[in-house]
């Protein structure tokens, strides 16, 4: 598993100047390479250093020999690609690749090193608690990219983890994703949100304020209040994953959202469910949370979960009202989201032990 996390840089106004510079040498010597492999027609990166190594230093005498030699092997890469047809183009403050000699990064202080042309930045970035996850990671290469616009450092860190072995133990956890409670799971747990709700129903508020104005100011405003409701979900959906990954349970049942848009069968409030991007996004962080511990997420039919009797069976629409379920036939009662929690979890398990594949035996739920 491999995946990339992008951090701002700090930098005070000197040692920004120092990697600008550093980017432009960088690119100098990319090009110099680039030339002579064009040339030559020759994308053999010993050849290339050979006849090149000297004049770079001579041209570039500040860049530090090992991203002389990472801009000579990405020239190298890129004439490979183009069989050396082309000469290869590199734009001044283009981002640069860093090979681990020439950079460190301390994940639990938030502290890196950087080669430059003025010898070794050391610069911090901010570290959150989402990011202690990747702790046990292994760093395998940096990229340095630099937005003119904004004039700030990103720093993009490609990490690798070696698969789960996957847990063999099979306990499924039903969970029913809501407007009202952003996750009702089949053991009781309930994810409130009326933390969520009293916020979303500000930024709305807000909103239809600034919409009614319609100003360039508002448009802007509700862009970023837009924006920061984004931030606020997603940060919920975030703990809300990692606390039922942490669980004792090993897969877990979602609906699959997306079948219902293809079969048309979307009620007005599955409409509302689907047009919710934040659904998808708890989906997506159950995941991969799930895929680093061995266990697993597992998609079921979504249709008649919130009308079925999770005891009998029983499947009509009367026995929803509202969050309260009542099973018209065995008498039934049960919190309606906890009910479809209970269904997901059951058409989980039989999901699960309907598939072929040396699956292990489903034991409990
Ligand atoms: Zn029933």
């Amino acid at each position: 598993m491999i995946r990339t996390i992008t951090f701002k840089l700090q930098l005070p106004d000197g040692e920004a100047t120092a990697l600008l510079n550093t980017m432009r040498a960088y690119s100098t010597a990319f090009s110099m390479s680039a030339q002579w492999g064009f040339e030559n027609r020759s994308w053999n990166k010993v050849e290339n250093h050979k006849a090149t190594y000297k004049a770079v230093r001579e041209s570039v005498p500040d860049l530090p020999s090992s991203l002389v030699q990472s801009a000579r092997d990405c020239a190298c890469e890129v004439l490979k690609a183009a069989k050396c047809e082309t000469l290869p183009e590199r734009k001044p403050l283009a981002a640069m690749r860093y090979n681990q000699r020439v950079i460190t990064v301390n994940l639990i202080y938030g502290i890196v090193t950087i080669a430059s042309v003025q010898g070794r930045i050391k610069t911090t970035f901010p570290i959150s608690e989402y990011h202690r996850q990747y702790l046990s990671w292994k760093v395998t290469s940096s990229t340095l990219s630099y937005d003119r616009r904004k004039r700030v450092f990103y720093l993009h860190i490609s990490m690798e983890h070696p698969d789960m072995e996957p847990v063999q133990e099979v306990k499924v956890l039903g969970i029913d994703r809501g407007i009202v409670n952003v996750a009702v799971c089949s053991d009781n747990t309930f994810f409130n949100s009326k933390r969520v709700k009293n916020v979303r129903s500000k930024y709305a508020h807000l909103r239809k304020e600034l919409q009614s104005k319609g100003t360039r100011s508002a448009k802007r405003k509700l862009r970023k209040i837009a924006r920061r409701e984004k931030r606020f979900v997603t940060d919920v959906n975030h703990r809300i994953s990692k606390q039922i990954v942490n669980s004792d349970y090993t897969v877990f049942a979602l609906e699959d959202l997306s079948k219902i848009r293809v079969k048309k069968r979307r009620s007005k409030s599955f409409r509302r469910k689907l047009n919710n991007w934040a659904f998808y996004e708890l989906e997506q962080f159950l995941r991969y949370k799930a895929a680093a511990l061995g266990k697993q997420v597992f998609l079921v039919d979504a249709r008649y979960t919130s009308q079925k009797c999770s005891v009998c069976g029983h499947t009509y629409k009367g026995n929803r009202d509202g969050s309260s379920f009542r099973c018209r036939r065995c008498g039934f009662q049960l919190h309606a989201d906890l009910n479809a929690a209970r269904n997901i979890a059951q058409a989980g398990i039989s999901g699960l032990s309907r598939l072929p594949v040396n699956q292990p035996n489903v034991t409990c739920l």
